[in-house]
């Protein structure tokens, strides 16, 4: 192995370990993956993201087919290679049942409400796909298509998953989802929660165009 690739696996060991000590990867859920070459860098299936080690990582085709690596690769394999085949500029994506995320996954909730500025910027909104039975078809072409305008998008009665141009973007994007998804429920504990005004909105989506975001 060539120490790009060692460097390129043990990213994928750090960001599950990060994930793990966050707890937006509880037990075996979730997986990540890289685009490395002309091949994908993912997570073996059933392997825990908190305590990954170097053997647990595959890498395959664009087709699921083993290119490299001892592990099955994850079962969601199909769905982040459609997002890479959509999507030029995503280079990683990472996918988890983070708790504060999938309470709105499971209620079928998008996260929507432009209460914080952040996260407008960042994501505009993380819209709902149609549940489908996880590692399925079905659920590729129910959350896939949402890629075309979006970054995010919540997985119903499953979780979330999150594209990023690396994979330090996609893994803060989703510990800015989280939050978002944790102030949300926090601030209709604590109150009604205000929504940014339509200017403040669009003032926030000038910025997105001028950034490259939308
Ligand atoms: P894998 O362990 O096969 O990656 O599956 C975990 C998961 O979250 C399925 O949606
Ligand atoms: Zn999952």
């Amino acid at each position: 192995m060539d120490i790009f690739e060692r460097k390129k696996i043990k990213s994928l060991v750090e960001c599950g370990k990060r994930l793990g000590e966050k707890n937006m990867s509880p037990g075996t859920s979730g997986n990540i993956s890289i685009r490395y070459k002309n091949n994908i860098m993912i997570t073996g299936s059933g392997t825990a993201l908190g305590y990954l080690k170097e053997n647990d990582i595959v890498i395959t085709d664009f087709e699921g087919n083993i290119i490299k690596g001892r592990k099955k690769p994850s079962s969601e394999k199909h769905l982040h290679a459609r997002i890479y085949q959509m999507r030029n500029d995503i280079n990683a994506v990472v996918h988890c049942h983070a708790p504060y995320v999938s309470a709105f996954a499971v209620t079928h909730k998008p996260l929507s409400a432009p209460i914080i500025s952040e996260n407008v910027f960042y994501f505009g909104e993380i819209p709902l796909a149609e549940y489908a039975m996880p590692s399925s078809d079905e659920l590729v072409e129910n959350t896939a298509k949402f890629f075309d305008k979006h970054d995010a998008v919540l997985m119903a009665n499953h979780g979330i998953i999150i594209g990023g141009k690396d994979l330090d973007d996609a893994y803060y994007k989703m510990e800015t989802a989280e939050a978002y998804a944790q102030i949300y429920l926090c601030s209709l504990l604590t109150g009604s929660p205000v929504n940014l005004s339509k200017e403040h909105i669009e003032e926030i989506y000038e910025l997105r165009k001028i950034m490259g975001k939308a």
